[in-house]
Order: C-alpha cells, then structure tokens, then sequence
C-alpha cells in the first residue's frame, strides 16, 4: 500500500441521552430480535477488583480502593466492598484501573483484508470503542452484525457511513474503497442526511469537496436528527467558518491556508481551482489544490489571523492524526518493536508492509509534519480539545497499536499525559454526547476497563502495560 497524507480521507451538537448503551442503536433494534432470541442473554459474572489505584483524565489518580464491576456497569467503589457470592476477585495490589481507550478515526471496512482481525487487536491493545469515520455501509453493516454476536468480544464501533463529499467526489466509484458520495445541491445534502439517520448512523462525516451551500445544508439537517459532525474544511471554505459549525475536525488539515497572511487570496484561488478542475478526478485536484497552498500557507502564517482561526474551533474537537501528518518525523518502521506488532497482521499485509520504508518520501510531508507538531501545544494552551485518532489501517496503522503511538506523539509534542488520557477516553464520549457514561471509572459508568501495571499519568507509555482488559463488563484479555 502506498502511503500517503493527500489521499489519507478520513477525519465532528450533543446527542446526550440519545443513547446511553452503547453502539449503533438502529442497527442493534435491527438485530436485536434476531440475536436475542438465538441465545439467551448472559449476563457476566461480577468482578470485584481489590485495592486498585483509579485513574482517569477527570479525577487523575485516586485512592486505591475496590470496584465492583457488575452487569456491563461500575456498581460501586470503595473501602472493602463485600463480594457478591458468585463474583470473581481480581487482585488489583500495585495496579491501576483506567478507562478503555478511544481511536477516534478508523476505517473499519476500508481494507477487506483487515475486516478479521481488526476488532480482536483493537481489543488487544486496550482499545474498547472505535468511531468508524467513513465506510460504505453496505459493506460496513455486515461486519457490524458479526461483532455484535452475542459470543464475540468486540469494541463498540460508532460509524458514520459515506464521506459526505462534493463533485468532483474524493474516492468515487472507481475507488476501491468506495466511500465517497457526491453531493451537488443541498436538497441532496438534506436528503442523504435522512437516509443515514434511518440507517442509524451515529453521526455523519462532510468531506473536502462539497460546496459552502451543501455544507450548510449537511448541518442544518444534522442537527435535526441530532447527529455530530465529523468534517474536513471543506476547500471553498475558510476553517474559522466551518469549524463553529462541526463538532470535531479531522488531521488538522486546511486549517493553515485560513492562518495566511493571504488566506482571502487563497481562498479565491481555491474556488478557482475548485471550478476550472469540474472534470478532473476528485483525488487528483485535491492534491494538486494541497500542492499549491498547503506549505506556502504555513510558511507564511500570520500570528494574529491564526489567533482568531485558533479561537473559531474552542468548542471544536481537534484530531490531529499525528502519527500520520507527521510521519517523516515518526516513520512507524523506525520503533524498535515495529516488526514484532506487524507479526499480528495477515500475512499479505506484513509482507506488504515491512516494505514501508522503500514507499516513503521522507521529504513530501516535512513541512506540513512540523507543522501539525507544532499545533499541538498551541491548540493545547487554548483549550481547544484534542481527540486521538489514527486513520488505521491507512498509513501503516497497524489497529490498536498506532493509538498508542498517537498518544506517544501527542506528549512527545507537548500534550501533558492527562489530556492525552482524555484525547482517547473523555474527549470521545463527550463527542457521542456519551460523557455521562463512558470515558471515567466512575460508579454507574459502563465497565470498559484496562487494568494496567504502572500509572499512564505518570509516563503515557504506561497503557501499553495492560494486564487485564475488560470490554461491556466482561475480561477479554489477561486473565
Ligand atoms: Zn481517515
């Protein structure tokens, strides 16, 4: 596969209360009666963990203490709690319980080859809940429905179906992964939004090339239905406009053109180009409109106009993906435990990818890669929130593992650990307006739980040190 940032696609109104178990409710109503009647609903046996040090990004370290784990929930916290006779008692001496992470950027469905393996290794490194931002759904809502067996240990997928785009579509029919709509009037846009919410997406995702218009029509229609958007700044935008709009923003990306100092100018030539290139390929004019402004942008920033671009996204989730942006600074293959972490990949994949180094032009992204390091703190010193995702599996992410790699980059960039913890725990519940029940441990929180032998505030590299994860309530790794 070849890597690259340009034609990486994927990049966010509350929905509080919409929905306060867990994954897409119109796809698990479509199945439930099916499922439920196949097998009889087993509960998990209670779990109590003795003397365990809580962790999350709200309360930071707390006291040791117990935590009974009880029907999928948190039931209870506590100095000596008694064990229900049926419970199972874990020792948590030494250890510290966290909150199951977060990718926020995945595509699921974008790779069949990955369609086996993905939920078990997202499993495997700690990850508990996914968003899914952007796949076909005819071929998403199939994998939905194995991972919601009734036996299968998964994470909860929340899946936004198509890239919502303009014309000329980013990935059209002739991409394989078939993502990209096109959408032309916002009559369209309105529409299509209906439709998803039918198909119970859990929010839906605008991309490059739509016009202002469709995307005014995209999120007026959104909030109707009460769903969050995910969006790129569209190109015949300017970020400060789109960004109050959208609840979170994927790869940071065209925000730069909006902090030049000839950001009108450059707008105009976007629109332009955006017009002259109607008979283009999609994925073909975005690059070249990428090519034409995206360095020169940053290389002439002017620190007032980006204070204000800055100050249009303080409500607006920011995921960077900078183990993607970023790749010529963090090259994946460069970690000395690359190769043992691809060994869990499909053969046709890890044969595929120990050839990354020779794919890679370690000068095409450089400017644009310090660039989006450089952001972090700046966004950070803000309070701008920052979501952690990935883009897996495009770019060499290898699932579950690159959120680590994320995390790492995100401190190494000047994120203190704490809100790296948020960026993949409470910063994407609040995202699904799920704050109120997942991202904490917390009684009455659901039990997505790592339990993990040193603390993650301490140095972020510690939840990699995972002895124990528990998904929906149940121990799916450790024992
Ligand atoms: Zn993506």
């Amino acid at each position: 596969m070849h890597y690259s940032w340009q034609s990486c696609g994927f990049l966010g109104s509350e929905s509080a209360g919409r929905k306060l178990v867990f994954v897409s409710t119109g796809l698990l109503l479509a199945l439930a009666s099916a499922v439920l009647a196949a097998a009889p609903k087993l509960e998990p046996l209670p779990l109590l963990i003795r003397n365990v040090t809580p962790v999350d990004a709200e309360h930071g370290i707390m006291p040791t203490q117990d935590v009974l784990v009880s029907a999928g929930y948190i039931h209870s916290m506590g100095e000596d709690l008694v064990a229900p006779t049926d419970a199972r008692v874990i020792d948590g001496r030494g250890r510290f319980l966290a909150p199951g992470l977060w990718d926020m950027h995945v595509h699921l469905s974008y790779d069949a080859r990955f369609i086996d393996v993905m939920p078990d290794l997202f499993l495997n490194y700690g990850i508990t809940s996914v968003r899914d931002t952007g796949g076909d759904l005819k071929r998403l809502k199939p994998i939905l429905a194995s991972l919601y067996r009734p036996d299968r240990a998964a994470p909860r997928v929340f899946f936004a179906g198509p890239l919502l785009d303009g014309s000329p579509v980013v990935y059209g029919a002739d991409d394989e992964s078939g993502i990209g709509q096109s959408h032309l009037t916002p009559a369209q846009a309105r529409s299509k939004v209906e439709t998803l919410a039918k198909a119970g997406v859990d929010f839906i995702k605008i991309y490059e090339m739509v016009s202002p218009e469709v995307f005014e029509a995209f999120v007026s229609e959104a909030a109707l239905h009460k769903l969050p958007i995910a969006a790129h700044v569209p190109l015949s935008m300017l970020a400060s406009d789109a960004a109050p709009k959208v609840q979170s923003m994927e790869h940071l990306r065209n925000i730069e053109m909006d902090c030049a100092r000839d950001a009108d100018a450059l707008l105009k030539e976007r629109r332009a180009l955006l017009k002259a290139g109607r008979e283009q390929a999609g994925m073909s004019l975005r690059s070249s409109i990428h090519k034409a402004q995206r360095d020169s942008a940053i290389q002439n920033e002017d620190p007032t106009r980006c204070e204000y671009v800055l100050a249009s996204m303080s409500n607006t989730i920011q995921v960077p993906t900078a183990r993607l942006n970023a790749m010529t600074q963090y090259p994946p293959f460069a970690q000395s435990d690359w190769s043992s972490a691809l060994d869990a990949l499909p053969d046709s994949i890890s044969s595929e990818w120990i050839q990354a180094p020779s794919h890679m032009d370690p000068t095409s992204y450089k400017v644009a890669g310090e660039w989006t390091l450089s952001m972090i703190p700046r966004l950070a010193d803000r309070n701008i929130p920052i979501g952690a995702g990935t883009d897996t599996p495009i770019g060499w992410a290898i699932p579950g593992y690159s959120l680590h790699r994320e995390l790492e980059i995100l401190v190494a960039a000047g994120l203190d650990t704490q809100r790296a913890l948020a960026a993949a725990t409470l910063v994407p519940a609040r995202f699904l307006g799920l704050q109120d029940s997942l991202g904490k441990v917390a009684p009455g929180y659901q039990a997505d739980l790592l339990l993990l032998d040193a603390n993650p505030l301490e140095d972020i590299r510690h939840s990699r040190q995972i002895r124990m994860v528990i998904s929906r309530g149940k121990v799916v790794r450790g024992q």
